[in-house]
This record gives structure tokens, C-alpha cells and sequence, in this order.
């Protein structure tokens, strides 16, 4: 009653602008309603015969043998991707050259987030910015096209502002009422305001103490890189020669017949799997090479300008329990005016921040610094019944955000909000800047200036409603059609659709048989995600070419949990021989690059050196004691150190079974000294760890303890009847 008190006269006071407010944002969900006016509806817009996906060498062949496209993209990120599918749409001879794999730099390791950027709007309304305000507006648009065109790999998602202050409540609801009316007929759900006991309804594991209550919005979430591949791939069906792991070496250059300047005409590339070399010509190159704007640029004209200013935000991956399935926070202001989002991913929980300034690199690495601020700043929004622990990170990463300013701009200092779009003087378009949600809207604006200047004869862009590839034929339903048709899990069937969308079918079919009575097909990866083998095979097809690209972006494993994509990596690596004939030699190659990736890029090694040789013991003399008879339940000779046999013999008297690999595995995550043997001391420094929360999940302590438990209950079997045993 208090609380609906407050807010009415919260919004009496904000009078009449409140009331423009509401009114005009429901006025334009009535109309939406009326008209039925979904104001993005996606369609099959054209009659261009979709091909099926030509191999990659098929693609290097027509790289290699085109004399002459009309559009040469460079960078395979949501950017490239998208003028590359806007160009070859629009009927234009388009080719697209990656030197990683596609998505593989920035735009697989964003917040996952399909938004206008509700502080963006609260800067435009502070500071009556009217550019800002626009490219809020635009985005939401972007957002509404993008969930529609893609709804296999999208979706709208609730989040939540928790308010601690009573005036917070109605400035951030006039803030996010305006962000609904902004979006009009994009609106994607109407926002709303909720108690302290329904917040924590939804919330539960939110911070009681000084909560007022909450406002909730919706904005858009996806799997990025997913949705970059299809993206490519949807290029690719329509015609564009695309190939990952081919690098731009240098640019190619003939003089104008007409000017007598020197224009680019193509570039020499490298095909980075086997060293070989060619040209690729075209009348109009374009650099979307995000971070590595910088570096094109210079390769067109050593002496032009930076205007890349690199920024990297890191994000963490938790146990789902953190979040609720369904509902994301958002804390616009942090201890240090840094914005944190923490948000469900893919049944996991995702927590990030906004930037900091960086060196560019193609590999970055989260620091244990970045991730303990987010981890401090989640333990402030988080009930103190919940324990916030360093061990809990499953998985680590840094992306890099192409800011730049915009070199035709007066004030060459100041950051561009936008995209730019440039051409240098021997034609070099570059695009940079934006973010992920407008890639669409930038690629159009690009490809419009390359037919501007090249005077290609075809009409404007068609992207705008054009299904990706899978979401033509998806439905929410669909999943039970891969349940019921081939025997697959229903986790893993859900999974297949919001990952393939109607190619599910495609990958289902080539599900191997379990020999079980259920599910009849699909093998699963690791044993606690839904990925099968099938998507191995099916990978490959689209592009796949080495194990990291499989764990990173085919699947997402190596985002969600560091130890599982490590766990899986053998079997992928075994499948992927099969298909691609690899000998021994590269497979110990790719195991070997694909465990450097997970240690470095993936935050394995800030997990991994939470347990190291010289980590404190810091433990009461009680723990110590009561540790020390669990350890010598396992060592019974007191020989001061466990044995895979020891731990085998104690598993075995409980009837746990497990294989020789898997144990080795176990006690090698302990083994510190890696002599093959966990010593007391090792014992006793993962026990002390697993206490102060900075080790979790470690299986080896999990497994004594259950065998301690169950040896305990077992005590009041007489020790006849147990045949003299433990
Ligand atoms: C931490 C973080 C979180 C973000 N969160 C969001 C969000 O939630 N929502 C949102 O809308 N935006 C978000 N963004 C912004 C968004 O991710 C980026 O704007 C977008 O991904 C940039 O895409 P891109 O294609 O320009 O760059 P990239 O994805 O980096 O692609 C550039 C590609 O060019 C390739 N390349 C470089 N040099 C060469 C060469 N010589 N030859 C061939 N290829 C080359 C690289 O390998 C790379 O793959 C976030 C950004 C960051 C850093």
C-alpha cells in the first residue's frame, strides 16, 4: 500500500512530462495493437535460389579463379559478415576473406546483448543530445529486425534495475518509460514496475537489505557468435565467396586511367592452413576489420592517422543458480561508475562490465583483477546467503570494442558514438565503430557509399526483413519434432533448434545411434551440456577447421564452462581427424593450441593458479585434523601420499566405478607438484582453497568426501559381515 502510494506520487510530481510520457508510449502500443503492427516482419523477399553451402576449398577456388568482384570485404566479424551478405543481396559479385576463423575476434565475446543501450538515452535526455538520441532509436529498430529475422537465435529478455533509493524509482522509470516510447512500434514488451517482495519473487537471490523495489525493461539477447556464422553463411547461400583463415597480406593497387591516382583493386592473401598465396581482385575493397582498422588503413598509406582507440571489457562465466532463467540485472552505477550487467546465457549466468582502455591484440586475456572487480560487485547486489565464490568462475574473457573517431570529423579527438564509414583517397572504404546490434544498419550504409562511388548499377539494400539462415522455417515448437521424429533428448532437441534453427534437421540426421533405449541418437560431448557429436561433423560443413573453433564458436563450450571444453577436447579432436584426415602429428598440434587457448583466452589460468604450489594453508587446527583422517581413509599405510589406486580400492568398497582416465584426470587437477601423487600437503592446500570459496567443483574433494560419508554410514555394519574391510 506504501509503496503504491509512493508511486503515485512519485508520479504526480513528475507531472505532465510523466504523463506525455505514458501516454504517448501506450498510445503507440495501442496502435501497434490495432494495426497489428509488428513494425519488423520478416520475409523471403526476393526469388534468389538459396544454394546449398559450397566447401571451403570451393570457396578458394572462386577466390582464386573470379578475375574480378565487384566487392571485396576483409574481416569475417558481424560487421564483415553483414556487407558482405548486404553486398551479394544486393546482386553484387562479393567476396569475404577472414584470417581466423569467422566471429573469432570481438564480436563472439560481447554481452550477448541486442540493445539500443538505455544509457545511451539517458546521456542523450541529460545532455539533449539529439545524435545520440538517434542512434538509440535506430539501434532499437536494428534490435526488433534482428530478433525477428533470426528467432532461432534470439530472444527478448527481461532485466531487471533492483532501486535502493527511494528517488531512484522515478528517474529510472521516467528513463525506461522513454526507452518503451523511443522504440514505439519496436517495443519489444511494455516495461514495468515491481515491490520489494515481487523483485525478490523474481529475483530471489537479490540483496534484501535497503531494497525499495525494481523496474524491469526488455531488450533483445543472442549467441553471438552464432548469429555471426549465420549471418556469413546466409552470404554464402546467396553466392559470396567467404573463407576463414585467409589473411589480407597486402593491398593491391593499379593507377585510375581516368585520375591517374593509384586506387585499390583487390589484395594478396594468405590461406593461413597451408601457406599459400594469391590475389584477390576486386573494384571496391572494404575494411571491416574491426580492432585492426588501424593496420588496413596503414597498409593503404603508412602515414595516415590512427583513429582506432581500443577498449576491452572482460566477462565471467558462473553456475546458472546465480540468476534466475529468466531475468537479467542491470546496475548502472558501480562502486567505480562502471555499468555491470549480469545476465542467463545458455542456462549459465553471465557478468560484465562496460570498458577500459587497451592494447590491441588478436588474443586477449581477462586479468584476475578484472575478474575479482566483477565478482565484488556482484557480492554487492547478491543476498549474503549467497556465497560469491572466485571458484565459481567457470569460464573468463576480454573483447575488444573498435571505438574510433571519425577522420573526416573537425574535432579528430573526440570518440565517435556512431559508426564511420570512410573512403581514403585510393578508394579504401573502412567501416568501424557501432556496435553489434547496428551491424545491419552499418553494413547498408556501407555498401550505399561503395555503389555511390563505384556507380554499380543496383538498387538499395535488402537486408532489412531477410531471414538468416535457419530462421525461415524455425518455430518454438520445432523442437519437438527432433524429439519425436528422431529419438533425440529434448534438452538436446531444444538446444539443436536454437542453435541451427530449421538446419536441425540437418545435424539430427546425422546424429549417431547411443545403442541405448533412450535417446535412440545423439552422443553428447560432455556429459552436463546438450552438444552431440553430430555438431562435430556438422561444424566442419560450416567452416570449422580447427578443435578451438568447434569448443569457441560452433558450440559454445569454451564460453560456458573452461573444464568441460577441456574435458571434451580429445573426442572432438579424434571426430575432427577422422573427417579432415588428420595424422598424430596434428592432433597433438590442435589438442596442444586448443588447451593454450582455454588457458590464456578463456581465463583457465586465473582458475587454474587459484590452486597453486605455494598457496597458504589457512586452516583451523580442527579442519586440519578432521582433513587429515579423510585424507588417511584413502592413504591407509599413512604413506603420506593417495594413488589412483588408493582412490580406486575406496571408490570401489562404495560401488562407485570409474575409469582409469578420468581418475588420473581427477587427481592431476590437484597433483601440483605433478609427481604423479597427491601429497598431505596438496590435500590439505585444495581443502583450504575450496574453503575460502577459491576453488569449486573440485571433483577430487567432492569424491573424498561422499566416500567419507558413505564409509561413515556404513560403520554399523558388524565388521564379520564386512568381511574385515574398512
Ligand atoms: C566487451 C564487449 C561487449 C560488447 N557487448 C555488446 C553488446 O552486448 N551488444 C552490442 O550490440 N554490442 C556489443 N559490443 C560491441 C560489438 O561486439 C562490436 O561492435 C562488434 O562485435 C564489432 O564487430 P566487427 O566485425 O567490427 O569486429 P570483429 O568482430 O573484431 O571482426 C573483425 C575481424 O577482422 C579480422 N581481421 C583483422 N585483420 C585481418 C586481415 N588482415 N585479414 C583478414 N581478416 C582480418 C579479425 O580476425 C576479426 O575477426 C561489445 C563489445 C565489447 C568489447
Amino acid at each position: 500500500m506504501a509503496f503504491q502510494k509512493a508511486i503515485r506520487g512519485t508520479a504526480l510530481v513528475g507531472g505532465g512530462a510523466l504523463a506525455t510520457v505514458l501516454g504517448l508510449s501506450h498510445f503507440a502500443q495501442y496502435r501497434r495493437k490495432q494495426a497489428n503492427l509488428a513494425s519488423v516482419q520478416a520475409v523471403d523477399c526476393f526469388n534468389i535460389q538459396l544454394k546449398e553451402l559450397p566447401s571451403r576449398e570451393t570457396q578458394l577456388t572462386s577466390l582464386q579463379s573470379n578475375t574480378e568482384f565487384d566487392i571485396l570485404v576483409i574481416g569475417g566479424g558481424a560487421t564483415g559478415a553483414g556487407c558482405a551478405l548486404d553486398a551479394v543481396t544486393r546482386g553484387l559479385r562479393t567476396a569475404l576473406v577472414e584470417r581466423d576463423d569467422f566471429s573469432s575476434g570481438t564480436s563472439s565475446r560481447s554481452t550477448k546483448l541486442i540493445h539500443g543501450g538505455v544509457r545511451y538515452l539517458q546521456k542523450a535526455i541529460v545532455n539533449l543530445d539529439y545524435e545520440q538520441y538517434r542512434m538509440v532509436k535506430d539501434a532499437l529498430h536494428e534490435r526488433a529486425n534482428l530478433l525477428e529475422i533470426a528467432p532461432h537465435l534470439s530472444h527478448a529478455l527481461p532485466i531487471m534495475l533492483p532501486i535502493y533509493k527511494w528517488w531512484q524509482l522515478p528517474y529510472y522509470w521516467i528513463g525506461i518509460k522513454l526507452y518503451d516510447l523511443v522504440a514505439g512500434a519496436n517495443c519489444l514488451k511494455s516495461s514495468y514496475v515491481l515491490s520489494k517482495s515481487r523483485a525478490l519473487e523474481h529475483f530471489p537471490m537479490l540483496q534484501k537489505d535497503k531494497l525499495v523495489g525494481a523496474i524491469v525493461y526488455y531488450d533483445g539477447q543472442h549467441n553471438d557468435a552464432r548469429m555471426n556464422l549465420a549471418i556469413a553463411l546466409t552470404a554464402a547461400r546467396y553466392g559470396a565467396a567467404i573463407a576463414n583463415y585467409v589473411e589480407v597480406k597486402n593491398l593491391l593497387k593499379r593507377k585510375d586511367p581516368v585520375s591517374g591516382k593509384l586506387q585499390v583493386c583487390g589484395a594478396r592473401c594468405m590461406d593461413m592452413l597451408t601457406g599459400c598465396e594469391f590475389e584477390v581482385r576486386a573494384k571496391c575493397v572494404i575494411n571491416a576489420t574491426g580492432p585492426f582498422t588501424d593496420t588496413l588503413r596503414k597498409m593503404d598509406n603508412q602515414c595516415t592517422e590512427n583513429i582506432c582507440q581500443p577498449s576491452a571489457g572482460v566477462h565471467i562465466v558462473m553456475p546458472g543458480y546465480y540468476s534466475p532463467e529468466n531475468m537479467g540485472l542491470l546496475d548502472p552505477a558501480t562502486s567505480d561508475g562502471r555499468v555491470i550487467f549480469f545476465l542467463p546465457w545458455e542456462k549459465m549466468t553471465i557478468a560484465g562490465t562496460t570498458d577500459s582502455p587497451t592494447d590491441i591484440t588478436p588474443h586477449p586475456i581477462p586479468s584476475e583483477e578484472d575478474i575479482n572487480f566483477i565478482l565484488n560487485e556482484v557480492r554487492n547486489y547478491l543476498s549474503c546467503d549467497v556465497e560469491v565464490r572466485r571458484g565459481d568462475v567457470l569460464a573468463a574473457w576480454s573483447g575488444i570494442r573498435p571505438l574510433v573517431t571519425d577522420p573526416s570529423s573537425k574535432d579528430t579527438q573526440s570518440i565517435s558514438r556512431n559508426h564511420v564509414v570512410d573512403t581514403s583517397d585510393s578508394g579504401l572504404i573502412t567501416i568501424a565503430g557501432g556496435k553489434w546490434t547496428t551491424y545491419r544498419a552499418m553494413a547498408e550504409d556501407t555498401i550505399d557509399v561503395a555503389v555511390k562511388n563505384h556507380n554499380f548499377k543496383v538498387g538499395p539494400s535488402r537486408t532489412a526483413n531477410l531471414f538468416l539462415q535457419g530462421g525461415k522455417e524455425w518455430s518454438p515448437t520445432m523442437y519437438i519434432r527432433l524429439v519425436q521424429d528422431y529419438g533425440l533428448e529434448n534438452e538436446v532437441a531444444q538446444h539443436l533448434a536454437s542453435t541451427y534453427g530449421d538446419k536441425a534437421f540437418e545435424v539430427a540426421k546425422i546424429a549417431s545411434v547411443t545403442g541405448k533405449r533412450w535417446p535412440i541418437v545423439g552422443i553428447r560431448l560432455v556429459s552436463e551440456f546438450p552438444y552431440i557429436e553430430a555438431e562435430v561433423k556438422y561444424g566442419i560443413k560450416e567452416y570449422a577447421c580447427t578443435a578451438v573453433d568447434i569448443i569457441s564458436r560452433r558450440t559454445r563450450l569454451a564460453f560456458l564452462n573452461v573444464q568441460a571444453a577441456e574435458e571434451a577436447l580429445p573426442k572432438i579432436v579424434d571426430l575432427m581427424a577422422k573427417e579432415l584426415n588428420w595424422c598424430e602429428e596434428r592432433k597433438k598440434e590442435e589438442l596442444e593450441c586448443a588447451t593454450r587457448f582455454l588457458y590464456y583466452e578463456m581465463g583457465y589460468k586465473s582458475r587454474s593458479e587459484q590452486l597453486t604450489d605455494c598457496s597458504e594453508i589457512s586452516l583451523q587446527p580442527s579442519d586440519i585434523e578432521r582433513y587429515k583422517k579423510r585424507f588417511h581413509m584413502f592413504d591407509k599405510e599413512q604413506k603420506g601420499f593417495i594413488t589412483i589406486i588408493d582412490v580406486q580400492r575406496v571408490l570401489e568398497s562404495i560401488d562407485i566405478q570409474m575409469d582409469e582416465n578420468t581418475l588420473h584426470e581427477i587427481l592431476n587437477e590437484v597433483d601440483l607438484n605433478k609427481n604423479g601423487l597427491v601429497e598431505l600437503h596438496e590435500f590439505l592446500q585444495l581443502m583450504s582453497a575450496v574453503q575460502k570459496g577459491m576453488v569449486s567443483g573440485s571433483r577430487l574433494a567432492i569424491l573424498m568426501k561422499t566416500a567419507e560419508e558413505n564409509l561413515g554410514s556404513r560403520s554399523s555394519i558388524p565388521v564379520d559381515r564386512s568381511c574385515g574391510g574398512l
